[in-house]
């Protein structure tokens, strides 16, 4: 596997702009972006179905780590399914790209996160 994981830590505004967005997401979002179930805010995490902000675009594809543009609300559960399903296809990543990426764009994405205000 290629270690090109973006150090979070390391990069102080960035940091600071994932948590304002994040807080941003978990107060307008109530819906799972991933299976479009609502999201029960008052589990907790570790949670199956607590609120998690996951990134659409995941970093090791070059999303952006801290935009909102690339930010949804999803339960615990769906964020790690999806994560398990793109390191999967990422272990193909270099034979087979035009395919990771029909993988990507294949996981719901239902919910029109755009056209909430905050
Ligand atoms: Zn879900």
């Amino acid at each position: 596997m290629a270690n090109h994981h973006v150090r979070l830590d390391r990069v102080g505004q960035t940091r600071t702009a994932y948590e304002k967005n994040r807080k941003i997401i978990l107060a307008t979002q109530d819906v799972c972006a991933i299976c479009g179930q609502p999201v029960d805010k008052s589990l907790k995490y570790p949670d199956k179905y607590a609120a998690t902000v996951d990134h659409i675009i995941p970093l090791e594809r070059g999303g952006h780590p801290s935009d909102i543009t690339n930010l949804q609300l999803a339960h615990n559960i769906c964020n790690r399914l999806k994560s398990d399903k793109l390191m999967h296809a990422n272990d193909r990543f270099k034979e087979t790209e035009a395919e990771s990426k029909i993988a990507v764009d294949d996981l719901p994405q239902h919910f029109d996160w755009k056209n909430y205000k905050a």
